[in-house]
């Protein structure tokens, strides 16, 4: 018996290795006619990536012949094209798309309805050119087993650093919008009020699963209730969610958009801020003593103020809010921005349709931002806020190979952005 289970064993191992290395074990020699290598840097003509095991071996000078890296060796001639790191957005939604559907969607869909759901939108969004995301807030079991399923390799997705919100009772990240009954049923089980409670279902989401932690400091533009965008959490609230998330090695993002919410989630030393709508001087002073990102999700802002003009499914109040807050975000962004806030790319895609990520980058540059500080906001700035810099957002030694290419320069013009040709992650191609 002890030696079938051997055999089984030792069977299972080498079906395992077959698998793993049926992808990845060709080394796969890329020329890259021009290679933006570290955004934030200069691009370099001519060079060639090697690709091992699903991370970059080496990038050289000139375009070296396919057959100095062994017989096997699979030549990618991307020689014509402009390449670049994987794009990262900060803030994606992976499950939900907004639409005159919402609530319908909200009675009528299950859990795994939505799963499936994001199965697509994810590779929506991987071909797009976007190989890492941060899915700050879905439905948590089914967002951490889309999270491993694409890890496995089972699923065609971008990596997914998957957030648990949490949230005070009736806050932005509770639900809303519906009949008594039904919101007892939806009721989320991160919701907190007071420090103790915060500190316990922090570590609850952690304890399933949560790869890092969403708050909601202010209200938001689209809970449809009538209390507005100040300051939702308290300071003792949001103390101890940050203190309890970053003991245990998470992060913490904090959706925001009043001053007073924005600073208070500061001074609580949250990583970053979502939207940031209204920043105001200390809020400046203190992302940079902090080195909080921002994470402006500019996208949003758009596209609830084209749904307020142009559709009916809003309610009174979430239409009189997304009319306001659209435009201030650019204004803050601006701001925030000049003064030399760190800015990570985020899109909020799921308000917006997942695929056209890129628009943000198309709004930031009319917003006035550079378009290599946009590439890098996108790439070595996301990589950062995840603390993943070791392995992800430039096109190094020993990285994830994971390198996206389109036809032109995005560095003189952003909107090449828009039409992404080449999709590589973890060494595997996904689009060509
Ligand atoms: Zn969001």
């Amino acid at each position: 018996m002890n030696n079938i289970k051997n055999n089984l064993t030792k069977v299972a191992a080498v079906v395992a290795t077959l698998i793993s290395t049926s992808v990845f074990a060709q080394t796969q020699v890329i020329h890259a006619g021009e290679l933006l290598a570290v955004p934030g840097k200069s691009s370099l003509k001519n060079q060639t990536i090697v690709v091992k095991d699903g991370k970059i071996s080496s990038v050289e000078k000139g375009f070296l012949p396919v057959e100095n890296y062994g017989e096997d060796a699979k030549l990618i001639d991307l020689s014509k094209s402009f390449v670049m790191p994987g794009l990262m957005d900060m803030h994606v939604h992976l499950q939900m798309e907004l639409g005159e559907h919402n609530t319908k969607d909200a009675l009528q869909l299950s859990d795994a309805d939505l799963a499936m759901q994001s199965v697509y939108f994810a590779k929506t969004t991987l071909m797009s050119g976007f190989t890492t995301v941060r899915d700050l807030l879905s439905h948590s079991e089914q967002m951490y087993a889309l999270r491993d399923g694409i890890n496995k390799g089972i699923i065609d997705g971008p990596r997914v650093v998957a957030a648990a919100g949490v949230t005070i009772t009736g806050g932005h990240l509770d639900v809303d919008g519906m009949s008594p009954d039904i919101l007892k049923l939806k009721t989320p089980e991160t919701i907190c009020d007071g420090p103790f409670e915060c500190r316990k279902v922090t570590r609850e989401a952690i304890k399933y699963g949560a790869d890092a932690i969403k708050v909601a400091s202010t209200g938001g533009v689209l809970s449809d209730t009538d209390t507005g965008t100040g300051q939702q959490m308290t300071d003792n609230e949001l103390n101890e969610i940050v203190e309890t998330a970053h003991g245990l090695g998470r992060k913490v993002a904090s959706h925001a958009h009043a001053a007073a919410g924005i600073n208070a989630a500061l001074r609580a030393g949250v990583d970053s801020i979502e939207h940031g709508s209204y920043a105001n001087r200390e809020s400046i002073k203190l992302f940079k003593k902090t080195g909080a990102y921002l994470v402006p999700t500019l996208l949003a802002g758009d596209t609830v103020v084209n749904m307020a003009k142009g559709s009916d499914f809003m309610s009174a109040p979430i239409k009189a809010k997304a009319l306001r807050v659209g435009a201030d975000m650019l204004a803050n962004f601006k701001k925030s921005y000049k003064a030399g806030v760190k800015i990570a790319f985020g899109t909020d895609s799921g308000v917006s349709r997942h695929g056209t990520n890129a628009r943000e980058a198309v709004l930031m540059h009319q917003a006035g931002m550079k378009t290599s500080d946009i590439l890098k906001s996108a790439t070595v700035n996301g990589a950062d806020l995840i603390g993943m810099s070791e392995q992800l957002g430039t096109i190094e030694e020993g990285k994830f190979a994971d390198i996206i290419a389109m036809d032109a320069s995005p560095l003189k013009n952003i909107e090449e952005l828009l039409d992404v040709d080449f999709v590589m992650k973890d060494g595997k191609v996904y689009k060509q």
